[in-house]
């Protein structure tokens, strides 16, 4: 159920978030301009904390998507983005990466009524790492080079080298976990290639990005190089992942999703990167530092309320450890204040959403039903009761083969089973159709080496847990996905290659 206007009970609201979310219909950015959806739609936004209705957004579809890549494509083609220096390009990034940061409470209260993660989260957490995102992709512009091949013709001077183009109209298509961080993973790196983007946030989640679009002419992009279009997955999503006209899809979300981009990309042969689901092995060795270890498996799941693509969610601890680091982790679980995320003494808010909710909490039951234990949590805390909380819960007793275990639940709860030695817990780590991270915790630095090359996983952590950096790659291997987010890796999802050959004429000499 929705009650109305949650949102204006919560105090500390900046008079402009307020406003943004109060006054009318948030529209879309196309081709430069604020417009509503061509059907006149609109959806609502929910504040997870309250269940109160939050903004009222256009509801872009497939007619809107059109309008969208028209916009992006005469940018890449016709507009002076082309025409734009590598370092024009550059400087525009990071003057967005300045106005993102100078509206740095706004972002951080848009995304935690939006969203439901704690405000001191992103304040700290999300909002910096868009505003050094950014900054990183904006050195990138200006170094993007080609090669010179020494290629082996005989009795000729040839030239051979390469350029690093752009792919051209690049669709993205984003969750609702860390919205503007995401939008960030997927703009920065697409924007210094000189790519031009039509975007579409998650359903659950659009304000920041509809709050960043108003940033880009400031920032000196030209209309129709960055073109946001709100609505829903099956809708104004699948238009996306299906148009002919868009050179390349990037996703990140559910793996289900994951084959039905793939699917609606083959139209028209689309480049697809998908960054998807994961179910992320976290190992403790006895010899570790217990303690670190114990804490860093309670901040490897409950990170953002479990609702992470890398959490931490299969907890394998060494036999002769499990009773020293799963009590603690339950201890430090019962220690977690939830409330709602503008209560700046809250550590876990609520989850994104009704279905959030009801995805979980039918996790939490499947478990339970095929026997395992809840140690601590299991279902919605005492004494909220109202807004998508779940506690903390730690599941022991579990099977390989039960769902709690197979399956990403996508909240704060983590499998906890023992292991006997490495082989074994080798073995089961990588036993799950995903592949995305994994951490080890071992004093033993061989170990920890040896564990990181069999671990199949795009990404290991070695006592510790939730690393990134713009610069450090991130992206899965089986089905997490392909293709690499940040780092230089990211620069090879939104290039492509072009080899060119020149004949130099004259023949060879030996130019004595
Ligand atoms: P989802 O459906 O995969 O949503 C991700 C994005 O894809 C959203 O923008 C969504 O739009 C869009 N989308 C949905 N169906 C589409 C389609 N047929 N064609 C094109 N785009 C489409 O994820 P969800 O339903 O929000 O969450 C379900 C589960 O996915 C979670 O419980 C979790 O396990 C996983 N998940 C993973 C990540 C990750 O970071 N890897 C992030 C979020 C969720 P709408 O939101 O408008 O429907
Ligand atoms: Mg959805």
């Amino acid at each position: 159920m929705v009650h109305p206007n949650m949102q204006a009970d919560y105090p500390g609201i900046e008079p402009a978030v307020r406003d943004f979310v109060s006054s009318g219909v948030r529209k879309m950015l196309i081709g430069g301009q604020w417009v509503p959806a061509a059907s006149g739609k609109t959806f609502t936004t929910v504040d997870p904390a309250s269940e109160g209705a939050l903004a009222e957004v256009a509801e872009g579809d497939k007619e809107d998507v059109d309008r969208a890549v028209r916009a992006a494509r005469e940018a890449f083609e016709h507009g002076p983005w082309r025409l734009m220096t590598a370092s024009e390009r550059g400087r525009a990034i990071w003057k967005l990466a300045d106005l993102i940061e100078a509206h740095t409470e706004e972002f951080a209260q848009l995304e935690t009524l939006d969203n439901g993660k704690p405000i001191t989260i992103s304040r700290a957490v999300d909002v910096p790492l868009v505003v050094d995102h950014f900054r990183y992709y904006a050195g990138w512009a200006t170094k993007i080079e080609g090669e010179t091949i020494p290629v082996s013709t005989p009795g000729q001077y040839v030239l051979n080298y390469t350029l690093r183009e752009p792919i051209g109209v690049v669709g993205q298509i984003i969750p609702w976990n860390f919205p503007l961080l995401m939008a960030a993973w997927k703009l920065g790196a697409a924007l210094a290639c000189g790519n031009t983007v039509v975007l579409k946030p998650a359903e659950q989640t659009p304000l920041t990005a509809l709050r960043l679009g108003a940033l880009f002419d400031e920032a000196g992009f030209p209309p129709g190089v960055v073109n946001i279009v709100t609505g829903f997955g099956e809708t104004a999503g699948a238009a996306i992942a299906a148009h002919p006209d868009i050179d390349k899809v990037a996703f990140t979300g559910s793996t289900e999703v994951g084959h039905e981009i793939m699917r609606a990309a083959a139209g028209n042969l689309k480049r697809v990167s998908l960054e998807l689901g994961g179910k992320s092995p976290n190992i403790v060795f006895a010899d570790a530092d217990l303690e670190a270890a114990a804490v860093g498996a309670a901040t490897a799941i409950y990170f953002n309320h479990g609702q992470c693509c890398a959490a931490g969610s299969r907890l394998f601890v060494e036999e002769k450890a499990y009773d020293t680091v799963v009590p603690r982790l339950i201890e430090f679980s019962e220690k977690i204040k939830l409330g709602p995320g503008m209560d700046p003494s809250t550590e876990m808010g609520p989850l994104v959403s009704s279905t959030q909710f009801e995805r979980v909490t039918g996790y939490l039951a499947a478990g339970k039903d095929a026997g395992a234990k809840a140690a601590t949590g299991g279902g919605r805390p005492a004494g909220l009761d109202r807004g998508y909380f779940v506690a903390p819960t730690v599941f022991t007793d579990v099977h390989a083969d039960m769902k709690i275990v197979r399956e990403e639940i996508f909240g704060p709860v983590v499998c906890a089973v023992p292991f006997k030695n490495p082989e074994d817990v080798a073995k089961a780590g990588n036993d799950s159709e995903y592949g995305l991270a994994a951490a080890v915790w071992t004093r033993d630095i061989g170990k920890a080496h040896r564990m990181a090359s069999i671990l199949r996983a795009g990404t290991v952590w070695i006592n510790t847990y939730n690393q990134f950096d713009a610069a450090s790659p991130f992206g899965g291997y089986k089905k997490s996905g392909f293709g690499r987010e940040m780092g230089k890796a990211a620069l090879e999802m939104y290039t492509q290659v072009k080899s060119v050959w020149v004949n130099l004429g004259g023949h060879e000499t030996n130019g004595g």
